[in-house]
């Protein structure tokens, strides 16, 4: 699924017509949710539109990895979003319950623009800016920001090559095409802070996280017979081993960055219990199993390598019920 021309106009059209637009990315916003929110906020802010940028978190706080991200002055606490907003757009929020709390004001909007680039799009709004294709959300966010014709500013390729440099692992996953490079290439013209980003995003961590990484691996299970045979290796990061180690939700995400190296393992697994006390599923494959089949089967979403999603249950149910939906989705 690419982007059609035609959905292109009626999308610039919409919004650049609209008295006010609100962005919204999906709950704990990564560096593409984000970065694609903020670069097109600074794009529709230089052409004169009336924007602000929010997220469902409470209380209301930057991620701890993502506070260097320019044009943070366009965030606004959820409270302060219009019942009915004129035009809604979101980033990178492949259902429209990922938008939490906002989800009844994106309902509510006289129009709702979906950009976004998951396979397990719902295709939720009136308009869609949809690439599967994409490397990022925040390639489609950058084509938006060319169709404005605004100028690319450091500020938004900082934004941009955020999303890009998080949703490509660095450069190193598959998605990662020579077009991705040149996106890169112009990005780091326009002035992006490639080394800052990437210290940022993935070498800088409180030590208190390193203990419960240390912890959490310790306790790590391998189960090399798995999912016929191609291994798989999970942890769980409990709000308590949180709370011992003084590490946020949004910190405690890195850790199947870390699991997901495993070489007897071809799929990672972490379960982190979330402050309201569900379990939030976070699974990487190494391309052999799709994991966003067996996550949308359990009602989450993503992509072939990394895909999530949410269970009420416990860990061992939820284990038991993942387990077997990566049985019926190995592809390799
Ligand atoms: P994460 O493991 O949270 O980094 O997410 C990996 C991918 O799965 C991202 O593309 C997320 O958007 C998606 N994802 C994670 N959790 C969920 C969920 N509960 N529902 C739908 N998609 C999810
Ligand atoms: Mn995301
Ligand atoms: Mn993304």
């Amino acid at each position: 699924m690419t982007v059609a021309e035609s959905d292109w106009t009626a999308v610039l059209d919409v919004v650049t017509r609209a008295q006010s637009v609100v962005l919204m990315c999906h709950i704990s916003p990564d560096g593409d949710a984000l970065g694609s929110t903020l670069a097109v906020g600074m794009a529709l802010r230089a052409r004169g539109v009336n924007v602000v940028a929010t997220y469902d978190e409470e209380p209301f706080a930057m991620p701890s990895r993502l506070r260097f991200l320019p044009g943070q002055e366009l965030l606004v606490a959820p409270a302060d979003v219009p019942e009915r907003p004129d035009v809604v757009m979101t980033f990178d929020t492949g259902s429209i319950d990922r938008l939490g709390r906002l989800a009844a004001a994106a309902k509510a909007a006289g129009a709702l623009v979906v950009v976004d680039h998951h396979t397990s799009n719902t295709l939720y709004g009136t308009h869609h800016l949809v690439d599967v294709h994409a490397a990022a959300t925040a390639v489609v966010a950058l084509d938006f920001v060319d169709r404005l014709g605004v100028a690319l500013s450091t500020d938004i390729a900082t934004a941009v090559y955020t999303g890009l440099v998080t949703d490509t692992g660095s450069f190193r996953f598959a998605a990662t095409t020579p077009e991705v490079h040149e996106i890169a290439a112009r990005l780091l013209r326009a002035g992006a802070p490639h080394d800052l980003v990437g210290r940022e995003v993935f070498d800088t961590r409180s030590f208190g996280y390193l203990q419960l990484l240390a912890t959490v691996i310790e306790r790590a299970t391998l189960e090399p017979d798995a999912i016929g045979g191609r291994g798989l290796v999970w942890t769980t990061v409990t709000a308590g081993q949180r709370a011992t180690f003084n590490v946020p939700y949004d910190e405690a995400e890195a850790v199947i960055g870390t699991l997901r190296i495993t070489e007897e393992a071809e799929v990672a697994v972490v379960c982190k219990e979330t402050d309201d006390g569900q379990l939030s599923v976070s699974t990487r494959s190494k391309g052999a199993v799709d994991v966003a089949a067996a996550c949308v089967a359990l009602g989450g979403g993503g992509h072939r390598y990394a895909a999530g999603f949410t269970s009420t249950t416990d860990v061992e149910t939820t284990m038991m019920r993942l387990r077997s939906e990566l049985e019926l989705a190995i592809c390799e």
